[in-house]
């Protein structure tokens, strides 16, 4: 059965508990969950939910509109060979719908018909579509200075915009305040988000047969794809379904780089648990999903990216528009923040090997933002 723990006090509650965090204020995560097995796959199913076994979720209570199960092509970076994995492909148009989809249906599971996450952004349009499709309320808190257009598809999903004035950080405050009285669907700090990101690792090896390969470049904000990744990776290990543990690269804007500045070790303090997010000292980048100042679990991020034997790449502006200029123009419509890991992933290529297999993948969909994507791509001259 599996059980929250708290990662402070390593106090444990039922996963029958209508909770998101521990009674001492710490995060809660999932242990002795159903153990990955390669013979359990459900073949037939052409979602995440083929992982069904290896989920702390009732089958029973499953939200699914197709999620996951995305493909993994084989592309070109700078002339090298890499296995890029599309996952703008999933329903709202990013890799978040993973966390969403198992995060709605444990919710739907636990009876509760109401929730509250705060974001401005992708995580907060996967968590009103799978309300939507579970029939769930959800509140959506976004900064008011938010642009109008990124707030489109979580108002017509139906979810209640909640505008708050004041940046990021602020707007996390106001929804934490919030999920005292309702059930917190955050992307960042319940524990079933980041059980749904890890099904990103399962279908990663499982496409290339059960093997691991040598790198996964991950775009890293909050993190919640890279300790999403992790986790899969090390649960496929602990199984024995892959023999090593793939080196995650993490890539940041230059811009906004918390978690370059502390695996460097630069960094005179961690993250303040406040899941503050913005722009740091007026810093401005295209990749404006990953410019979280300062990810509530930046301490497991680094442990992450150390215990894989990988590394973090902060990647300068001019490479990133650069990065997102060659995938528009090959085909490839992505959102400028997914350009990011494709800018990293050039750099991370000039420092290894030519016979390195290396992941990476699309996180979000160029429809999210289709003028400015455009516009950064560049018509024909
Ligand atoms: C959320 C997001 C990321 C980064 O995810 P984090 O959890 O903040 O690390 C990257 N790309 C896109 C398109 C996203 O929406
Ligand atoms: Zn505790």
């Amino acid at each position: 059965m599996a059980r929250l723990r708290c990662k402070q006090c390593n106090a444990t509650y039922s996963d029958s508990e209508r909770r998101w965090r521990c009674d001492c204020g710490g995060q809660l995560q999932l242990s002795d969950t159903p153990p990955f097995s390669t013979s359990s796959v459900a073949k037939g199913e052409h979602s995440l939910w083929r992982y069904a076994h290896a989920l702390p979720v009732s089958p029973r209570s499953r939200i699914s509109l197709g999620e996951g199960w995305t493909p993994l092509i084989r592309y070109t970076i700078a002339e090298r060979r890499v296995s890029l994995k599309l996952d703008h492909l999933c329903p709202s148009g990013s890799y978040k719908d993973r966390g969403a989809a198992v995060l709605l249906s444990k919710v739907r599971e636990l009876g509760i018909s109401h929730v509250v996450e705060d974001s401005s952004g992708n995580a907060g349009a996967a968590v009103a579509a799978y309300a939507a499709a579970g029939g769930i309320r959800a509140d959506i808190y976004v900064p008011a200075a938010n642009s109008p257009g990124k707030l489109a598809q979580i108002r017509a999903y139906g979810a209640r915009l909640v505008a708050v004035d004041g940046d990021r950080g602020e707007t996390t405050r106001v929804a934490r305040r919030a999920a005292s009285e309702i059930y917190y669907a955050s992307h960042v700090e319940n524990p079933y988000f980041l059980q749904g990101t890890k099904t990103f690792a399962f279908e990663v090896a499982e496409q290339l047969g059960f093997r691991a390969p040598e790198a996964v470049v991950l775009p890293a904000g909050n993190g919640t794809l890279l300790l999403g990744a992790f986790l899969g990776f090390s649960e496929l290990h602990a199984a024995g379904a892959i023999d090593k543990l793939p080196r995650l690269v993490a890539v940041q804007s230059a811009a906004c780089a918390p978690l370059a500045e502390a695996f460097r070790g630069t960094s005179p303090e961690a993250g303040d648990g406040e899941g503050s997010a913005g722009v740091a000292g007026g810093a401005e980048t295209i990749a404006e999903g990953i410019a979280i100042t300062a990810p509530a679990l930046l301490d497991e991020m680094v442990r992450a990216v150390r215990t894989t034997g990988g590394t973090v790449i902060s990647v300068p502006e001019e490479e990133i528009v650069d990065a997102l200029r060659q995938a528009v123009r090959g085909g490839l419509f992505i959102e400028p923040t997914a350009a990011a890991a494709l800018a990293g992933t050039r750099r991370y290529l000039a420092t290894v090997s030519r016979d390195e297999h290396v992941v990476t993948v699309v996180t979000g969909h160029g429809l999210k933002a289709p003028e400015k994507t455009a516009s950064l791509a560049g018509g024909a001259t």
